[in-house]
């Protein structure tokens, strides 16, 4: 799917909302979006940086997106249902929602790994997205042709030493993603799926691996055919698979 050629409308009308949308996978995705016509709902912790995309998206002439600053960290079931019930006030409908924000947390081996450091990298990779979803799922379902993405990774399909919470919290989010597809495998209108971006040239990739070339790694926008694919209509009927953006 990576050389997927989407039509220039692709997304047109759509309303889109993406996690982490102020920086690296998320900001690529945010502008790749509105430029295939999505009005794009900028979610993140950091406003400089949303707005920033907001900027770009507008010389982009591409439809006027939103900003909605939120910290995954810290967010409750109860501002899950106030985002959900703002954009059902703003534009009365939700087609996409890509969970794309996370934190990559310390390496470090189980039998060291810090319990407080395990529940947040837990809480921004897993909880938040299950929390969220619950409280966007209604105003996705209305929608005729819905698209959840989650966002998984090498390590959450197979184990890897040292990469503890961040791992297992991708592992869940692939669970997660499955067992939702399943549930819902009877309703036509919508997909669930999740993209394992692979090594993409990132402030999080460069944390991970300090002393690899960032120049030999593939850049956020060339990563895109997927994330397209998979919030168009010609993914119609794909659900509960897992996909590799490489
Ligand atoms: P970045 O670190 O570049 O971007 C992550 C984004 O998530 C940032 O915009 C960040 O906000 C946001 N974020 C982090 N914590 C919170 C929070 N508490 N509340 C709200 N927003 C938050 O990472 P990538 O773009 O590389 O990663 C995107 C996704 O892809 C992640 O889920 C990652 O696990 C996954 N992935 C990435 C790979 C890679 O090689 N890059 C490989 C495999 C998976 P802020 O900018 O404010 O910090």
């Amino acid at each position: 799917m990576r050389n997927y050629e989407a039509a220039p409308d692709l997304l047109k009308d759509r309303v889109i909302l993406v996690t982490g949308a102020g920086d690296g996978i998320g900001r690529a995705a945010a502008r790749t979006f509105a430029r295939h016509g999505a009005t794009v709902i900028l979610l993140g912790r950091t406003v400089s940086k949303l707005e920033s995309v907001y900027d770009q998206i507008e010389a982009d002439g591409s439809p006027t997106p939103a900003i909605y600053p939120m910290n995954l960290l810290g967010a409750n079931l109860e501002d899950y249902q106030e985002l959900a019930q703002k954009v059902n006030e703003t534009w009365g409908r939700l087609d996409g929602l890509l969970h794309n924000a996370g934190i990559l947390g310390t390496r470090a081996p189980i039998d060291h790994y810090d319990e407080e450091e395990w529940q947040k990298v837990m809480h921004v990779n897993l909880t938040a997205p299950f929390v969220m979803t619950k409280a966007c799922l209604p105003l996705l379902l209305a929608s005729d042709d819905a698209s959840l993405v989650f966002t998984s990774s090498g390590v959450g399909r197979k184990g890897r030493a040292f990469w503890g919470a961040y791992a297992v919290s991708k592992f869940g989010t692939e669970g997660l993603m499955e067992t939702l597809a399943d549930e819902l495998t009877n309703k036509e209108n919508i997909r669930i799926n999740a993209i394992n971006p692979g090594a993409t040239r990132t402030d999080m990739r460069a944390d991970a691996y300090p002393a690899e070339d960032p120049n030999e790694l593939l850049t956020p926008e060339e990563i895109m055919g997927t994330y397209l694919f998979l919030f168009g209509r010609e993914s119609r009927g794909i659900t509960g698979k897992s996909f590799d953006a490489q």
